[in-house]
């Protein structure tokens, strides 16, 4: 079983690329006990990475959201990026940036804490498997709801605002579904536990107003690509009841790219032709243009 403390490699390590198994950070960090930490999720095709400078500045404004300032500017984080993706050398792959706090105090306060940045990268083919991909994968609510953007910095990718994924993915993978829808505060469709949400009705695509999950790279390429085809967007309030008259709904994000949804609580829907139009538009865009960067 592969372990991620123990690879070949490097990792860029506060400034310089370090050997992978020498990237470590001490048990009294702040980022571990207090959620302190923002991080992102990127794709390499072809040796270059997708939409790096919206991920690297996600990334930068994630740190704001938590009260901290990332201490490289986005051109030195995008070279180093850039560096790590060399310096391990795979076409296709996945990025992992993260930002720390680190344990120069232990305590809710934590002001003048160092802010520790590194960048891992390894290959990582698909999040669900290809079967998933093909039937659509299968959903379940889960219990635990988005929280409401004056409870929690719902627009950063903060560490803290995974607890509440895991546990719902834990949950429904114990019930043999794939992942898991989850409401937001309201009651009303927010997203999955790592990627965002769209529904076909009568040939139009709908998808919730991201007011308080990520407002998802991914989502937004998608949108371009969609209305770049003619079909209609509407972001609004979406509730669950309208599962009822939905055709079609696939989740879009990095890891995830575009993935049809086959199933959601015992109902069923088609991988239709919006859905498999989109995702080879997608497919097409991420390779055509890392080719044309190569
Ligand atoms: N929502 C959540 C909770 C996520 O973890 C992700 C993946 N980063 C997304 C949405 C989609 O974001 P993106 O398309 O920028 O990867």
């Amino acid at each position: 079983m592969m372990n991620f403390d123990d690879q070949d490699g490097q990792i860029w390590h506060n400034g310089a690329l370090i050997p992978w198994r020498e990237s470590k950070l001490h048990v009294l960090s702040h980022g571990l006990h207090y959620a302190s930490c923002v991080f992102e999720g990127e794709r390499v095709y072809n040796g270059e990475v997708f939409k790096l400078r919206e991920h690297t500045q996600r990334l930068i404004d994630s740190g704001r959201e938590l009260g901290f300032e990332i201490p490289y500017s986005l051109a030195e984080l995008e070279q180093a990026t850039r560096e790590t993706v060399a310096a391990q050398g795979y076409a296709d792959a996945y990025v992992r940036p993260v930002a720390w706090r680190g344990s120069e105090m232990m305590g809710v306060s934590a002001q003048d804490t160092k802010i520790n940045v590194a960048i891992a990268v390894w290959e990582w083919p698909s999040y669900f498997s290809p079967e998933a991909r093909m039937r659509g994968i299968r959903l379940t609510t889960s219990t635990w709801r988005r929280p409401a953007p004056d409870t929690a910095p719902v627009h950063a990718k903060a560490a803290g605002l995974y607890m509440i994924c895991t546990l719902s993915k834990h949950a429904a993978e114990a019930e043999g579904f794939d992942d898991a829808l989850m409401l937001d505060y309201r009651g009303r469709i927010a997203e999955s536990t790592g990627a965002n949400i769209f529904l076909v009705q009568d040939g139009k695509i709908h998808t919730p107003t991201p007011d308080c999950f990520l407002d998802g790279i991914t989502r937004r390429t998608v949108i371009g690509l969609a209305k770049k085809r003619n079909f209609e967007v509407i972001e609004r309030a979406i509730m669950p009841d309208e599962l009822e008259k939905t055709d079609e709904i696939f989740v879009t994000g990095t890891a995830a790219e575009v993935t049809p949804v086959g199933e959601i609580d015992g109902r069923k829907f088609t991988v239709g032709t919006i859905c498999q139009t989109l995702m080879e538009d997608y497919d097409n865009l991420v390779r055509v243009r890392s080719e044309a960067a190569a």
